[in-house]
Order: structure tokens, then C-alpha cells, then sequence
């Protein structure tokens, strides 16, 4: 499928469909604690890789880190980097449909999850609707972010909060291995 066309960003000419298009770097935060949590993170970053409108630049190594806030097994996460055409709203939806996919259920609030899908970052933007916040709001006191994000872009800065690095001091303490 046209990633340009899958954007809303229909060609006028069929030379169009040659064009260089706008792309948004974005950052996902992956994680699971039920079932095979390990497949299920290595799924989602296949479902991303397949996603129209996103192409996976990057996966950081796979982590095992305990709950915080939570319940259940240990955790499974990852972090991924992204380039897409969609818009922010949109690419959330994409999110909840790879979780859906995975039949994720909320019964309560910080439930042990199939598969979690977080928009960490998305390009340098702020955004705060009813719906979706970025950055993360609590990515800078998380161990099972701030690690697999650095690993992926060692210098890359957090809108509002700078440079990424200054916050892995603070989540030293967390439990977290890769795998
Ligand atoms: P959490 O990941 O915080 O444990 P959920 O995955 O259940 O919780 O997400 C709850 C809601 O958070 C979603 O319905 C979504 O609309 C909202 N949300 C706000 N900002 C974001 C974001 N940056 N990434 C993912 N979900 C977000
Ligand atoms: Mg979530």
C-alpha cells in the first residue's frame, strides 16, 4: 500500500506517487507480562514493521524488568523508533489495534497486559488531548523506558524535559536486563 495515500496525503498526478513525503520520527515503548510475553513484544514489533504508513527503523534489544505499579510476572519490553506518515491520533488508533490484536483487556487500572503499546515520542512534538499525551508522561521515571530508549538514541531530548540521558541516573535503582 502507498504509505503517502494511507496518510490522507492522496497524489494529484500519478507522479506524485514519486514524491518524497513528510515523515514523523516516533518512539514506541513495548511491553507485556502474560502469556509469552517475549513473542508477544517480538510480534508487536513485527505488526509495526507491517503497519501501512510506518516503516521500524530501529528495535532496541529485548529487557526483563519487575512490575512498578503493578502486578503479575516480570515484564517484557522494548523500545522502537518508527519514521510514519500518520498523524499522531492515527498512529495511536494503530497502537490500540495491534493491543486489540493481542486481546488486550483493561479490567483495572496498571492490569498485568498482554501488550502495551506506548507513543513515547513523536518527532519533537507536545500534545495534550483527551485521548493522547506526548511525550509519555511518566517516561522519565521509567527504567523499562528510559534504558531501551537510550540505547537507541544515546543524545536524543525529551520536548519540555531535555536531553533523555539526564533522567537515567534516577531510575538507576529499577531492576532491568536485557535478555
Ligand atoms: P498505561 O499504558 O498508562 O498503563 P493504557 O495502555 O491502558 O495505560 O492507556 C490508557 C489510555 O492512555 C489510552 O486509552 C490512551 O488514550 C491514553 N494515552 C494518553 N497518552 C498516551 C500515549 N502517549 N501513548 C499511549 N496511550 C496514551
Ligand atoms: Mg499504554
Amino acid at each position: 500500500m502507498n504509505t503517502a495515500i494511507t496518510a490522507g496525503l492522496a497524489p494529484a498526478t500519478p507522479q506524485d506517487e514519486k514524491a518524497p513525503f513528510a515523515f514523523t520520527l516516533a518512539y514506541i515503548g513495548i511491553g507485556a507480562n502474560l502469556g509469552d510475553a517475549r513473542a508477544n513484544v517480538l510480534d508487536a514489533l513485527d505488526r509495526l514493521q507491517r503497519q501501512p504508513g510506518c516503516t521500524l527503523m530501529a528495535a532496541s534489544r529485548l529487557y526483563r524488568t519487575a512490575p512498578i505499579d503493578s502486578s503479575g510476572d516480570d515484564y517484557i519490553n522494548a523500545v522502537a523508533r518508527i519514521a510514519t506518515t500518520l498523524d499522531a491520533e492515527v498512529l495511536l488508533q494503530a497502537l490500540q489495534a495491534i493491543e486489540q490484536a493481542h486481546g488486550r483487556e483493561r479490567p483495572y487500572r496498571n492490569a498485568p497486559r498482554t501488550l502495551d503499546l506506548d507513543l513515547l515520542l513523536y518527532g519533537d512534538a507536545t500534545i495534550n488531548s483527551p485521548t493522547l499525551t506526548v511525550p509519555h508522561p511518566r517516561m522519565t521515571e521509567r527504567a523499562f523506558v528510559l534504558v531501551p530508549l537510550l540505547e537507541l538514541a544515546p543524545s536524543i531530548h525529551i520536548p519540555g524535559h531535555g536531553a533523555a540521558s539526564q533522567y537515567a541516573a534516577g531510575v538507576a535503582g529499577q531492576g532491568i536486563s536485557p535478555i
